[in-house]
């Protein structure tokens, strides 16, 4: 039997009616003792992802069974570690961790062993089943918290905690190279900004793509070239003009949106051996067909990124403790959240939101 800890309240956003309504409520729970094997973070900020909205509305495909009534949400949160479970002595005490996506891998099932610890065999996802990262106090796996890099703002690295490594992820997976032509869909959501820095850090060109009132913050993201979707009726008109102004397509394509009319264009826009990245899922997710015989014919490749591992967890920190990756967010209180997620739908959103959990 686990104790509360005395003396401490936690504040902690739950779903109310998760699959029926974005509703969500503030409540005060006890603050538990971490077991064995955990830590209990003290977390400051957490980031809103578009996942979290798929999990309040049992909108995400595949998974084995409803988001419960009361889950807490929340999947990119910072904070200090203030108490170690038994046999822990690491992360110190005191020490800036991050909770990510995955809240749990177990590093020895066979998708461990390949690095795919976010594929592990015995998962646990932060904000579905397991309590996430929008409250705050959270019991944490001890040797799964990612160490936060002193000189990083904590509010600017919660985002990286899953939006920033997965477009890291994704573009070290496509095999990106120095002057490759990057193109973005939904450059300037969450995922597309922090995938524009990120392009622009390891040495590629972007084109953003998005829709026009988004132009401005995406050239102030350093996009090299802008492409506001709306403005075209045609897919094939959208890769054209893509290829123009990358001279012939581009090496990657980010699929950061969850059009199936995206999907289309981003793949039609690829060079010779270029790579289509899957991040963003479809509502229908048979409805993108690629056109096989270019694929073969141009020797193209469709990967996909879910998030990363904790060694890219680590790099992708890395760059952004060098000053390389600079998050644009606004923080929202705790109560905020069904309206931020209700602004998320409607892509109203710049960047990325972050909740303050110590304002309620
Ligand atoms: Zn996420
Ligand atoms: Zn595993």
């Amino acid at each position: 039997m686990v104790e509360p800890l005395q003396g401490l309240t936690n504040r902690a956003i739950i779903y109310s009616a998760p699959g029926e309504s974005l509703e969500t409520a503030v409540v005060s729970l006890p603050v538990q003792q971490p077991a064995e094997g955990e830590v209990l973070v003290k977390l400051y900020y957490s980031g809103v992802c578009h996942t979290d909205v798929s999990f309040c509305m049992n909108a995400l495909p595949g998974l084995q069974v409803p988001t419960p009534k009361g889950q807490i949400g929340g999947h990119e949160g910072v904070g200090t570690v203030i108490a170690h479970g038994p046999g822990v002595t690491s992360p110190p005490i005191g020490s800036h961790v991050g909770i990510k996506y995955v809240a749990d891998a177990c590093l020895t099932c066979d998708n461990c062993i390949e690095g795919a610890e976010a594929s592990c065999l015995n998962l646990k996802i932060s904000g579905y089943l397991t309590p996430g990262t929008f409250q705050q106090y959270c019991i944490a796996t001890a040797r799964y918290v990612t160490p936060i890099p002193d000189n990083l703002d904590l509010a600017a690295a919660a985002p990286l905690m899953c939006g920033g490594v997965t477009v890291y992820t994704a573009l070290r997976k496509a095999g990106l190279r120095p002057g490759d032509w990057v193109a973005i869909f939904g450059a300037g959501g969450g995922l597309g900004h922090l995938g524009i820095q990120y392009a622009k850090a390891m040495g590629g060109r972007v084109i953003a793509l998005d829709v026009g009132s988004k132009k401005d913050f995406c050239f102030s993201q350093a996009a090299d070239e802008f492409i506001d979707v709306t403005q075209f009726d045609v897919d094939e008109d959208v890769a054209a003009k893509i290829k123009l102004l990358s001279n012939g397509g581009v090496r990657t394509s980010l699929q950061c949106t969850s059009s199936s009319k995206a999907y289309t264009q981003a793949f039609s826009s690829l060079c010779f051996r270029g790579t289509l990245v899957c991040i963003g899922v479809p509502q229908n997710p048979l409805s993108f067909a690629p056109n096989l015989s270019a694929m073969v014919g141009q020797e193209l490749r469709i990967i996909s990124a879910k998030t990363g591992n904790r060694v890219d967890v680590k790099e992708c920190l890395s760059l952004a403790a060098r000053g390389f990756i600079k998050c644009h967010y606004q923080i929202r209180k705790m109560n905020e959240l069904t309206n931020v997620f209700k602004d998320m739908q409607a892509g109203l959103i710049e960047g990325r939101v972050i909740l303050d959990l110590e304002g309620v």
